[in-house]
C-alpha cells in the first residue's frame, strides 16, 4: 500500500533477501536486520521498501509484509544463487532495475539505507544521479575477512575500496558496537560519519518462557545437559571448535551430555561442504550418538530450542555483532563466546555468560562446565541475560534510534538546499 501521508525510504540488501527463510547459505543476520528494522520502521510511520536480488523465478517479484513495508525482487543476473563474490558484476544491472523499479512506481526515495559492500555500491551509483541520502550498514568488513582467509577472492580490492568510500561519502555509517567503530577507525578510515546503533531483537518472541515445557516439546529429558549451537554452517562460525570442546567434555564422563547443532541447508549447497566437514569431525571423535543436527530452525520454534539449553555457544572467529547471542540471552540461556567484535559488546563476562578466546577448544570446554554445573549461579545469570537484552537490544528501542537518525539525515539536507539557495542572490549580488 502506498500513502501519500508518508515519507518512502528504500533500505537495499542485495544478496541477503529480507523476505527469505534464515540460517541457510547466505541467510542470517542481516536478513532477520533488515526484515526486523523495516517492518518496524513502517509500525513508526514510514513507508519502507526492501530492495534485494531475485534468486529464483518462482518467488514473488513483490512480497507484502505488512501494509507500508515490503520486500522488491529485482533483476540483476540470472535467477539463481550466485556466491556473494561473483555478485559485482551484476550490480550495474541491479541498479538499472531499482532505478526503473522507481520510475514505474512514481517514487522518489530521498534517503537510502544500504546493507553489505555491495549494495554501498548501488546506492552510490544512485547516489551519482539523484540528491539521495546514504546511510550504511556494513554486516562484514573486507578488511577483517581477508586477514584470516587463505584464498582472497578477486574482488577483494574493489571491495576495500568501496568499503572505504562508503564511510567517507555516506552521510551516515551505522556500527552496531563500539568494536566496529574502532575497527572501521583503525582498518577502513579515518574519515566519515560513524553512529553506533545496536542490532536488535524481537524480545515478544525471545523471551524468558518454561524450560520444562520446552523440553517437553522438543523430547528432551529433564536430566539431560543441552549444549547448542545455531546459526549457519560457515568454517569461521567455529563450530568445529565447539565440536571438539564437547567432545573433551563427553571424555570426562559427564552423563547425558546433548551437543544440538541448530542450522544450514541441504548437503547440495555451498553451506553443505561445511556441514560434511563437522559431521565428519563429529563421527570421527564418536559424538555421533550425542549430537543432533536439526536443519534450519524458523524463529516461530527458535525460541524453543534457546529456552530447551543450558547452555549456547557462539565460537565465531569473529562476529561484527551477533545475533544469537542477544537471542540466546534473551531466553534466559548463558552464553560461551569468543571474546571478539560485537559479542564484547553484548556480553556481560560473568553476568550473561562469559567471553573466551576464539578458537580455544580447552577455554570453550572450561566455560561450559563452569555454567552446566554451578545451578545458583546461572539462576541469577538466567534473569540478568534476558533483563539485559530487554534494557539494551529490543528491535522496537533500536529502530527508534534509526528512525531518528534518518529524521536528522534528511533535515540537514533540506537546510543544506535552503543555505545554498539562500547564498545564491548574495553571490550574485557581490559579482
Ligand atoms: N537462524 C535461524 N535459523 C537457523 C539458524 C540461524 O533463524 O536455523 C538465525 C538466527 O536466529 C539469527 C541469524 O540467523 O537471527 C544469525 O545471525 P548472526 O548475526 O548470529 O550471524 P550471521 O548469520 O549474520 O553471521
Amino acid at each position: 500500500m502506498l500513502s501519500l501521508n508518508r515519507q518512502a525510504i528504500a533500505l537495499i540488501s542485495d544478496h541477503a533477501d529480507p523476505a527469505a527463510d534464515v540460517g541457510r547459505e547466505e541467510a542470517g543476520g542481516q536478513n532477520v536486520y533488515v526484515r526486523h528494522i523495516g517492518e518496524t520502521l513502517a509500525a513508526l510511520g514510514w513507508q519502507v521498501d526492501m530492495f534485494t536480488r531475485k534468486v529464483c523465478a518462482d518467488d514473488q517479484d513483490i512480497v507484502q509484509h505488512s501494509p507500508y513495508c515490503r520486500t522488491i525482487r529485482l533483476k540483476a543476473g540470472a535467477e539463481a544463487y550466485i556466491p556473494r563474490d561473483k555478485l559485482f558484476e551484476h550490480m550495474p544491472e541491479f541498479v538499472s532495475s531499482f532505478q526503473s523499479f522507481q520510475r514505474t512506481q512514481g517514487l522518489n526515495y530521498p534517503l537510502v539505507h544500504t546493507n553489505y559492500w555491495l549494495s554501498a555500491w548501488a546506492g552510490m551509483e544512485l547516489q551519482k544521479t539523484s540528491g539521495i541520502q546514504l546511510v550504511h550498514t556494513y554486516h562484514s568488513l573486507g578488511a577483517v575477512k581477508y586477514q584470516s582467509q587463505v584464498k582472497i577472492p578477486q574482488v577483494a580490492s574493489i571491495r576495500l575500496r568501496i568499503e572505504r568510500e562508503i564511510l567517507e561519502r555516506a552521510n551516515c555509517v551505522v556500527a552496531t558496537s563500539p568494536q566496529e567503530q574502532e575497527t572501521l577507525r583503525s582498518l577502513v578510515s579515518t574519515l566519515g560519519q560513524i553512529e553506533i546503533i545496536p542490532c536488535g531483537t524481537d524480545t515478544d518472541n525471545f523471551r524468558l518462557t518454561s524450560k520444562t515445557h520446552a523440553r517437553a516439546k522438543l523430547k528432551l529429558g529433564s536430566l539431560e545437559k543441552v549444549v547448542l549451537y545455531v546459526g549457519r554452517f560457515d568454517e569461521r562460525k567455529g563450530i568445529e571448535t565447539l565440536v571438539r570442546a564437547f567432545a573433551l567434555l563427553k571424555e570426562q564422563d559427564i552423563q547425558n551430555l546433548k551437543l544440538i547443532i541448530v542450522g544450514g541447508s541441504s548437503i547440495d549447497m555451498p553451506d553443505g561442504d561445511e556441514r560434511k566437514r563437522i559431521e565428519n569431525i563429529v563421527d570421527e571423535l564418536g559424538l555421533t550418538d550425542s549430537t543432533i543436527f536439526t536443519g534450519r530452525i524458523g524463529h516461530d520454534i527458535l525460541p524453543l530450542y534457546y529456552t530447551a539449553a543450558d547452555v549456547c555457544v557462539i565460537p565465531s572467529h569473529y562476529e561484527p555483532f551477533g545475533l544469537v547471542a542477544i537471542e540466546a540471552m534473551a531466553c534466559g540461556v548463558p552464553v560461551v563466546a569468543s571474546n571478539v567484535g560485537g559479542l564484547k559488546f553484548t556480553i556481560i563476562p560473568e553476568e550473561t555468560g562469559l567471553l573466551v578466546e576464539p578458537k580455544d577448544v580447552e577455554a570453550f570446554a572450561n566455560g561450559i562446565h563452569r555454567i552446566l554445573f554451578d545451578e545458583l549461579w546461572v539462576r541469577k545469570m538466567r534473569k540478568q541475560a534476558s533483563a539485559n537484552v530487554n534494557q539494551r537490544f529490543s528491535w522496537t528501542g533500536v529502530t527508534i534510534q534509526l528512525s531518528e537518525l534518518y529524521r536528522h539525515v534528511l533535515a540537514r539536507s533540506i537546510m543544506h538546499e535552503q543555505a545554498w539557495s539562500y547564498k545564491m542572490p548574495i553571490m550574485n549580488k557581490s559579482a
